[in-house]
């Protein structure tokens, strides 16, 4: 048993992230790294409509936060989805053909000394450059994905944001040029009315497979074509008008929801939340478009729902770290079938790193 908590211990080390980081989404698994003990989160759970949390649990609500809407992305999009089925699959397929010892801990103590096969590594590294590879006026897909996480992140908190007022707040707090340069590129087509319109134009662009391309003409044609206006504090956004336009890039492949049909292979833990933002989009304001017009204000009965479908990984106060499996699958799985499950995703997890790293 001693033996086992070792491996567990290594196997988390990987994905620990420096104190300054307050959570993150480990993309390949859906992992949502939680750098606090589960009883702290599930303080600050209970406690999330407090205005006057103290700043570190402020910081990790807005990051969690931040980080769920990655989530959201990344089930509503068929390029973001496409990108994380790929590299889970890649890596998972290795996996499986390493002819595993008989012990768990032994195979995951393989699977963290073991070299990773040059094709796997180039492959994955591959998709990666993908995102950080400029593409019209010097927008990257990471930086797409990054500015609209933080302009969404910040409204779920102040619902109120103007345009002026949101870039007053990149001008003080905008952690990269990642979180703003798009959103800025956007604003010289769209004017005031990006601060509304930011994370449609963002999602439909991630619906094509050249989201850094067509980010910026889709925004200089949809104010050519006066489908985004804005006029005494309101944005008027034409959906039907701008999903054409969007159709109109021959890169366009559309929602997740619609890709994932096509794909010979579903992710293992994305595709749940596909599914799941498929039912609540069977009730009107859910419909994926109108919830992209408006996701801060429907954000608090979505992410309890998406959060349930995501394995969490805490630290723990005994020194140790701590796995959860999804809740919404827990209840279905033995201890044993639980540590397996936990297991293979955090090895694909450690994987991940080591290629990246
Ligand atoms: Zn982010």
């Amino acid at each position: 048993m001693a033996r086992k908590r070792d491996v567990w211990n290594e196997v988390l080390s990987r994905i620990t992230p420096p104190s300054n980081i307050a959570a993150y989404l480990e993309w390949s698994t859906g992992i949502l790294r939680i750098n606090a003990t589960q009883e702290a989160w599930r303080r600050l759970f209970e406690r999330g409509g407090d205005a006057d949390l103290p700043p570190d649990e402020q910081e990790l609500l807005e990051t969690v936060t931040h980080e769920m809407f990655h989530v959201v992305q990344i089930i509503n999009t068929g390029y973001l989805y496409q990108l994380v089925t790929q590299l889970q699959v890649e890596i998972d397929e290795w996996l499986r053909s390493c002819n595993p010892p008989a012990e768990d801990d032994d195979v995951v103590r393989a699977f963290l000394t073991m070299p990773v096969p040059p094709e796997l590594s180039e492959s994955v590294r591959g998709w990666i450059a993908e995102l950080d590879t400029p593409g019209a006026e010097a927008i990257t897909t990471r930086a797409i994905v990054e500015s609209s996480a933080f302009l969404v992140q910040k409204r779920i908190f102040d619902h109120h944001f103007t345009h002026d007022a949101y870039l007053k707040t990149l001008d003080d707090s905008c952690p990269s040029p990642d979180y703003r340069h798009p959103y800025d590129v956007a604003a010289r087509y769209l004017g005031n009315a990006t601060v509304d319109a930011y994370p449609l134009v963002a999602c439909l662009a991630l619906c094509t497979l050249k989201p850094a391309e067509v980010l910026a003409p889709l925004c200089e044609e949809a104010s050519r074509q006066q489908l985004i206006s804005h006029s005494s504090g309101n944005t008027a956004m034409d959906i039907d008008g701008l999903i054409g336009l969007s159709r109109h890039f021959p890169s366009f492949v559309g929602t997740a929801a619609q890709l994932s049909e096509m794909l010979p292979l579903a992710h293992p833990v994305y595709a749940r939340g596909v599914a799941v933002f498929k039912e609540l989009a069977g009730t009107n304001q859910y419909a994926q478009w109108a919830f992209m017009c408006t996701p801060h204000l429907l954000w608090a009965t979505l992410a309890e729902p998406l959060l349930r479908f995501h394995p969490l990984v805490f630290n723990d106060t005994r020194g140790r770290l701590t796995m959860i499996p999804p809740a919404a699958i827990r209840s279905q799985m033995t201890e044993q079938e639980q540590e397996q499950y936990a297991l293979r995703l955090v090895a694909t997890a450690a994987i991940y790193a080591r290629i990246i790293d």
